[in-house]
């Protein structure tokens, strides 16, 4: 048997705000779970290419938060050990290994053109199949990155590698930034923070958009040689980030402009920041680090998944003005772990301190008893981890 935590037939109004922990009522036949109940699963039967992964860490970011399903274990990255495979993926038997939310075919034309984050035959953990918010997940052997010999990285926040870091740095390896040009990233989120990490580790001093308030995100950017622009409500950002950008001696040189939230919002500013020439890298909103509001009463809406019309639609505009480039990014393909691996063994990527590490039960408690939009701190950006008992 397996383990596995769902959201179960709890659900909390959409309109409570975080904190209050009235009691929850059952679910309505048209809205989500809410508390996180466990519950045994069969030990699945495995193909021949497939692993079966003893989860001992789990990210529980912002897709697990928006997981509609409560008949799916949702979880899209994990740390955990190879107990058991199919017959052409006996190998991999008793490594330990991180894996990510995609799980592309990787032989259709769409992944070999580099598309693998979208492959249309891919699993995607804690979408399309069970995910890793469990004691076992199931995955594609050909994409496990094994966290041993040169790879070898002992925390549990190593199964940040196969999501935000690896999101992270597909991004940043899309917009091809040469060393020592203007990098500038909006937002404040784990991802951003491991952008600014990928951007040091190539010889560029990146700039960073974040809010006024975010006091410790500034001391960190800070620490590591990164520039912070922190930007008070209604201030004009981009007068801010021009003064930033000449002072640190770029000029008129084109821009990199990132941007992690998915927020119409924080779209329009990155892409009006993107200017000449720039290069405007967006993530797609279902892997973003958070989701932005307009998403969080989308998810409440009957039979979610269903996305309101794209916003942001004249910040793009802009980029088009400004003869530039925009590029998306939907998720990593899994061959980048290895490379993200490799920058968090060096110590240029900073995986445990990005994650708030947390038992499951407690998780599942703590989830019972508040809103599910309610994160770990948000002034320096981390991300729960869920850690699993080991027998
Ligand atoms: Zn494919």
């Amino acid at each position: 048997m397996i383990q596995a935590w769902r959201y179960s037939g709890h659900v909390l109004p959409p309109d409570r705000p975080a904190g209050d922990d009235r009691e929850a009522r059952p679910a309505g036949s048209s809205t989500a779970g809410f508390g996180l109940g466990r519950i045994e699963l069969a030990r699945p039967s495995l193909a021949e290419t497939d692993v079966l992964i003893r989860v001992e860490a789990s990210a529980f970011g912002a897709p697990e938060r928006a997981a509609a399903s409560t008949d799916r274990t949702p979880g899209g990255a994990a740390v955990g050990t190879v107990v058991a495979a199919g017959d052409n993926a006996r190998h991999a038997i008793g490594q330990r290994v991180v894996v990510g939310p995609e799980q592309p075919c990787g032989e259709c034309d769409i992944c070999r053109r580099g598309g693998a984050a979208v492959c249309p035959h891919s699993r995607v953990l804690g979408a399309t199949t069970d995910g890793t918010l469990a004691s076992h997940v199931v995955a594609r052997a050909r994409w496990l990155c094994a966290l041993q010999g040169e790879l070898a990285l002992s925390s549990p926040a190593a199964c940040l590698i196969g999501r935000e870091a690896a999101r992270a740095y597909a991004m940043f390896a899309r917009a091809s930034v040469a060393p020592g040009q203007p990098v500038i990233i909006v937002g404040a989120d784990v991802i951003s923070r491991f952008l600014v990490e990928f951007a040091v580790a190539r010889g560029t001093q990146p700039m960073a958009v974040i809010p006024a308030t975010n006091t410790e995100f500034a001391a960190w950017l800070e620490s590591r040689s990164a520039i912070a622009i922190p930007i008070t409500h209604g201030e004009n950002a981009a007068d801010s980030v021009t003064r930033a950008v000449r002072s640190a001696g770029h000029g008129q040189r084109p821009r990199y402009v990132f941007e992690t939230s998915a927020s119409p919002e924080n779209r329009a500013l990155a892409s009006s920041l993107a200017g000449p020439a720039g290069t405007l890298t967006l993530l797609a909103r279902h892997a973003s680090a958070r989701p932005s509001p307009i998403e969080y009463h989308a998810r409440d809406q009957p039979r979610g998944p269903a996305r309101p019309a794209i916003p942001g639609m004249p910040g793009l505009e802009a980029t088009a003005d400004a003869d530039g480039i925009c590029i998306g990014v939907a998720g990593a393909h899994p061959d980048l772990l290895p490379e993200v691996a490799a920058l968090a063994v060096r110590r240029e990527l900073d995986v445990d301190s990005a994650a708030e590490l947390i038992a499951i039960d407690e998780l599942a408690d703590q989830l019972s008893r508040s809103d599910r939009t309610v994160n770990a701190s948000q002034d320096l950006p981390r991300i729960q981890v869920a850690t699993f008992p080991q027998l």
